[in-house]
């Protein structure tokens, strides 16, 4: 028994595979119409500034939720999306959103900030992508200077000549970018020294074994060294204790994200944040 599934592609089942296939296939096609149904929407986490402890930033994170298959993991419909060819939709979707609440919020705190919104490998690796980002900045009327792309070590290291070729015209447009999840990927020192980018965000698996892991913190503290060198911020992510926080702050870390602040918040809460900082009266 064959099932067609998008173009020209069959896949064949045996009774006793199929319930996981097909599962998959109905989280697909509804994936697929996430946008129209109002299904996707965004939380955002604050970036704390280390010296001042007050928010510099923030990281849009795209949340899912489907009426049968409830809050999917960004882990998991993002790779969904990807395998795919769902991400580019998607990836627009979240990007010009995060700018257009950006914006929002800059008409009403003196105190402007980047938004940094994640991007795939695949995404990496449209042809369009600077075409899109210019047009949604000029919609949302955005500064480029307000929108940061958090782009993994790994895939920018998939392609890495490729990936400088990017990031360079992604400086060029004013946009910046930010090295996420790294330390855990493959890159070598050669190619970080001609990424054009802003910050490195130290991963949240040495992030959470400090200061009570030697390793952790040899490398934490490598990572915020060669970043400094290299004339980059650094930004910890997934800090959730107070001992995290003080040896990052003691080690020279420029800004922390995680729990120990803040979890991702609705834009809503997170526009409460922005009051109570800066004394806001919005009404
Ligand atoms: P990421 O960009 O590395 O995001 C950081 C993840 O760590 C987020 O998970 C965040 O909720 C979580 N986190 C933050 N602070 C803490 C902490 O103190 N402790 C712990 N345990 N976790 C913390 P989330 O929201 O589940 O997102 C997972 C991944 O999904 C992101 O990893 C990113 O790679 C991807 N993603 C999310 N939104 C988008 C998007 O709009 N586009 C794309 N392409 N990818 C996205
Ligand atoms: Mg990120
Ligand atoms: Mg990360
Ligand atoms: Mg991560």
């Amino acid at each position: 028994q064959a099932k067609q599934v998008g173009r020209n592609n069959y896949r064949y089942y045996s009774p006793e595979m199929n319930r996981h296939a097909e599962e998959r296939i109905a989280m697909e096609t509804a994936l697929s119409r996430a946008i129209e149904n109002n299904e996707l929407f965004i939380l955002y986490q604050p970036k704390m500034d280390v010296m001042s402890n007050r928010i510099s930033g923030m990281e849009a994170l795209l949340r899912w939720n489907h009426p049968v298959f409830g809050a999917v993991p960004p882990q998991r419909f993002i790779r969904l999306a990807e395998e795919v060819g769902l991400i580019h939709s998607i990836g627009y979707w979240a990007i010009r959103n995060a700018c257009r609440q950006n914006r929002e919020w800059q008409r009403i705190n003196p105190a402007r900030m980047k938004v940094a919104v994640n991007l795939s490998a695949r995404q990496l690796g449209d042809d369009k992508l600077i075409d899109n980002i210019t047009n949604i900045l000029a919609e949302t009327m955005l500064e480029a200077r307000y929108l940061e792309l958090e782009i993994a070590e790994s895939a920018v290291m998939a392609d890495p000549d490729k990936a400088i070729a990017v990031l360079n015209a992604l400086r060029d447009i004013g946009v910046s970018v930010a090295i996420d999840d790294f330390g855990a990927g493959y890159s070598s020192l050669a190619y970080l020294k001609q990424f054009p980018i802003r910050a490195v965000k130290i991963d949240q698996s040495f992030v959470q074994g400090v200061p009570f892991s030697r390793s952790d913190a040899a490398i934490t503290k490598a990572i915020i060294n060669l970043a400094h060198s290299l004339e980059c911020s650094v930004i910890a992510e997934g800090a959730e204790t107070q001992q995290q926080f003080d040896f990052l702050r003691d080690n020279d870390c420029d800004s922390v994200q995680g729990f120990f602040f803040s979890e991702p918040v609705s834009a809503e809460h997170f526009t409460d944040l922005l009051r109570v900082q800066a004394n806001l009266h919005i009404h």
